[in-house]
This record gives C-alpha cells, structure tokens and sequence, in this order.
C-alpha cells in the first residue's frame, strides 16, 4: 500500500522516502527528551559550522544578499536551539493531571492523564522566500522534530543546491548521533502530481505548507480528499493591513513614510507579512503622506526576485490591480523595468467603497508594492478592515490612546488577523514563546496554530487521556525514560 487515491510506479522516489521516514518514526518518535534536543542543538551548530558555504550558494540561487542571507542563518540556529529548550523542558512531553476523585459523576471520576504523542511523518513543503528559515531545516522542520515526528523534506525549486547541502548536513548529523536518516528524509522530484502523491500517501501524518494561495488550496484539497483526511497545515497569502491614524502622522509624514517605503521593500516585497494595504485618511496630512511614501519607494533600491515566475506573478498582479475600476496609478515601474529581473516599487490608491466592493482589490502583490485606501472617518476605517479576508497581521499606527474608537479598530483588527501590532511595521517575525504567525483562512488554514514561535510544536503533537493507568504507562510518555 503506498498512496491513499492511487498508486503508480513514477513516484517510487517519493514512496521509497516515505518508507524511511516512516521506518524511523516508532524509534524517533520514542527518543527521550535529550535525544531529541542533541539533534536540534546538532543541526544549528553543523548549520553555523557551514554558513559561510551556505550562504554563498543561497545568495547565488535567491538574489537576496549575504546580509540578510547570514541574519536568516543565524535566526535558523537560534530557532533549533529555542526548540532544543523547549524539549529539554518537557514542553512536548507535557502531562496533565486529574486525581481520581470518589463516588458518582460528575463530581466523581477515575484518575486521567492527558499526555502527548507525535503525530508521525510530517511532509514538510519549503518556502521559497526564506531559503533558511523556512526551509529543509527551518521552522516547520524543527516544530515537527521537537514534537517527535520524522520529516520529509519536499525542497523548493527555488533553491535547489542549497536545499541539497542543507540535506546532506543534516545526514552528516544524523549518523553522528546514531539516528536513522529517515528522521529527516528528502523528496527530490518536482511536479505538480509528485506534490499531490506526496500529500495522499498513506504513510505522510501531517503536512506544513507555505507558498501560493492556488499551490495551497490544491495540496489542502488533496490532503482532505483522502481516504483519512490529515491536518494540513498552510500559510497561503496575506496582504497585512496598516492603518495610520491621524495621532501617527502629528510629527509629520517624512519618518513614518520613509519607514514603511523600507518594509514595502524590504527583501524586494517577498515577504509573507509585507505592508500591502495602507489604510489613510482622506484629509491633507493623509495626502502628503500618500505624497512622501511614493517618494520614499522611488528612491528605493530593488534586487532580483527569488524566481522568473514569481517576477511574472508580481507583474501580473500590479497589472491587475491597476486596471481596477477607481484605482489610481501614484508609482508606476518603466516599460523597460517591467522586463527587468529586478522590478521597481509600485504604489496605487483608491477609496474606501471601490475597495470594499471589489475582492479583486484584495488580493495579494507578491513583490515591492501597495495599495493605499483612502477612509473618511473611523466607521470607513472599520468597513475596511472588515471587508479584508484573513491576515498574518494588522499594525494599526496612532492607536495608544485608550478610546471607544481605538478598542473598536483593535478589536476589528484581532477578528481578521494573527499579530496586531501597536506601532514599527510587520516585517520580522520574533521566534519566542507568544508568537502568533497565522490568522483566519486564507492566512492559514488552521487558525489555531501557528507556524512560527515555539507554539508550533502544537500541530504535530496529539493529546490522548490516559485512565486509570499504571505508572510505568504514564512514564513512557514522559520523554526520560532511558530505556
Ligand atoms: P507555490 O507556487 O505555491 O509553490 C510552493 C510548493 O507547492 C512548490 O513546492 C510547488 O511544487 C507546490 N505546488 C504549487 N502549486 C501546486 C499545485 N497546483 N499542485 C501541487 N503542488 C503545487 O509557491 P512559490 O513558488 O513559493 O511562489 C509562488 C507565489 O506564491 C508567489 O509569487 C507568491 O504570490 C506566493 N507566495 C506567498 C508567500 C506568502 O507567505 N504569502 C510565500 C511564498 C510565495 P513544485 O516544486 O513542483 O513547483
């Protein structure tokens, strides 16, 4: 038996991977806490051991520079080594307890224990946009490792070579420390159907997904069209709403215009919690601002995008944003920048009605640019935020105040998104404890969970109530057992 809907012979690759992580998971997933740290804290160190190889070779394949190369590096280790902790502390181990408590329901009950199991082999799809951090050993494959799951590693074609040394180091580490390679196994075949046979096959748990809206809905169909449907866990587009209060602009419209120009930008717009609708009011500090963020984003420097497709797509996108009905050009890229692999800022404006009414003006630009909405008052303002479909994050800029229209926007702003920010902007994503990185659909498709920060243990973890059971039954799920 290899697939849940249909078996064929062209993806032996695929099965064959399958095979070993899922041959490796009964003893990984049984590993003690130290096991399992040691692996994590081993894949930083050999990780930062090789960086500066890495980092030669992503920058060769993605465009995005040694700088930003060598801080998404480092945020990679730390983030192993932040889940190491939480394993060490017994964070995926976890027990919780009820006494036994005499007599008759409901007050009366047997002794539960509600312990944690790992899911089992997590088909893990890398981000193209974080060829570190999100990648062969980036945050979704180090969640899954610290809840005890073993990993299939399908690599983005992006970054092939990098996904194929990162690969290959954490084989080294593997057989250093004695685990089976299946613990972190590696799909190298790229298609359409291999993606869908990877999610279908029986033997995958769990998948994580970050990437397109349409790549994601097809893999998500494909994972509940199973014969036993799978949590699919994915990250699929976002357009991260910035209001600016008129409080945020009372020292003037240079500073804050030329700090949102840098984070429209920021890594050519390639980001998953980039600005890409700046809710202004309609009045004359609104329209200077307007005035000083095109400026800002003219003078800003562009480099290549991480794929020929995703260039095309930007274009594609900012085409079809212009061409709405109400929609005003403010910045618009050459004709020779149009064909050039890096494309140049982009900004639009309309109003709060024409916004509203069309769903075509809240889609996603994946690159360097933004669309501003011009609101009246504070309802305008809401009727935005409301008409916007899940996002990863709301920042909400002159909102310190606590006023009946402050608490209304905040609460508006928490209904739709994961992270509402009070002031800075919403690119760079702290990996800590109370991190939220999700939000309703199509932000994630799991609203319940995150996938960065140390919470995204959760999704591979599975809560079974033990009752009434021996010692040594509650013992083996705790995680210290040597045997
Ligand atoms: P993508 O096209 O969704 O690809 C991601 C992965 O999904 C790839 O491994 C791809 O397989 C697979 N895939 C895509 N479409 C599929 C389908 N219909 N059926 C089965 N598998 C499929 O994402 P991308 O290459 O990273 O970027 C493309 C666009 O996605 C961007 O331009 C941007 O709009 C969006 N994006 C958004 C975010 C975000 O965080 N919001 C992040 C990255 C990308 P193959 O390897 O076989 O192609």
């Amino acid at each position: 038996m290899q697939t849940e809907n249909h078996m064929t012979a062209a993806f032996g690759h695929i099965d064959a991977n399958v095979a070993l992580a899922h041959g490796a998971q009964a003893t990984y997933g049984a590993a003690s806490r130290a096991v399992r740290s040691a692996l994590l804290r081993g894949l930083a160190d050999a990780l930062e051991r090789d960086a500066a190889q890495l980092v030669s070779i992503a920058d060769e394949e993605t465009s995005l520079g040694a700088t930003r190369l060598n801080g998404e590096l480092a945020r990679t280790a730390f983030q192993l080594r932040g889940f190491a902790e939480r394993v060490e502390a017994g964070i995926a181990n976890r027990h919780v307890d009820d006494a036994a408590v005499p007599g008759a329901p409901p007050a009366g009950r047997p002794h539960l224990t509600r312990v944690h199991l790992p899911l089992g082999p997590v088909a893990m799809f890398s981000a193209s946009n974080f060829p570190f951090a999100f990648s062969v050993l980036g945050g979704d494959t180090a969640s899954a490792l610290a809840a005890g799951c073993t990993v299939i590693v399908k690599p983005h074609p992006g970054h092939p070579e990098l996904s194929r040394r990162m690969h290959a180091l954490a084989g080294r580490v593997l057989r250093e420390q004695g685990l089976p390679e299946g613990v972190i196994a590696f799909v190298d075949q790229a298609s359409r159907e291999a993606a869908v046979h990877l999610v279908g096959h029986a033997d995958v748990a769990a998948v994580a997904f970050t990437g397109s809206y349409q790549g994601g809905v097809a893999l998500w169909r494909a994972a509940n069209a199973r014969r036993r449907p799978i949590p699919f866990y994915g990250e699929l587009g976002s357009i991260n709403p910035l209001v600016v209060l008129p409080q945020a602009l009372a020292e003037g419209v240079d500073t804050p215009a030329a700090t949102l120009a840098a984070s429209i930008t920021m890594g050519c717009g390639q980001f998953c919690t980039s600005p890409g609708l700046i809710v202004v009011r309609d009045n004359e500090d609104g329209k200077g601002f307007a005035q000083a963020l095109a400026q800002a984003l003219s003078t800003q420097k562009s480099h290549p995008m991480l794929t020929a497709a995703m260039r095309r797509g930007f274009e594609n996108a900012a085409a079809h944003i212009a061409a709405q009905a109400g929609v005003r050009v403010r910045l618009a890229a050459t004709a020779q920048n149009e064909e050039a692999a890096a494309p140049a800022p982009r900004l639009f404006e309309t109003d709060a009605q024409t916004f509203v009414a069309n769903p075509a003006l809240h889609e996603e630009m994946f690159g360097p640019a933004a669309l501003i909405v011009k609101v009246r008052d504070e309802a305008q303002t809401l009727d935005v935020l409301r008409a916007v479909e899940g996002s990863l994050t709301v920042t909400l800029w002159g909102a310190q105040a606590d006023t009946p229209a402050n608490r209304a926007l905040a609460a508006a702003a928490q209904g739709i998104a994961g992270r509402v920010l009070f002031g800075g902007v919403p690119t760079g994503v702290a990996v800590c404890d109370a991190q939220q990185h999700g939000g309703p659909w199509p932000a994630s498709t799991q609203p319940q969970t995150t996938s960065v920060g140390y919470a995204a243990i959760e999704r591979f973890l599975r809560p079974v109530a033990l009752q009434d059971a021996p010692q040594w039954a509650i013992a083996a799920t705790s995680g210290t057992a040597t045997a």
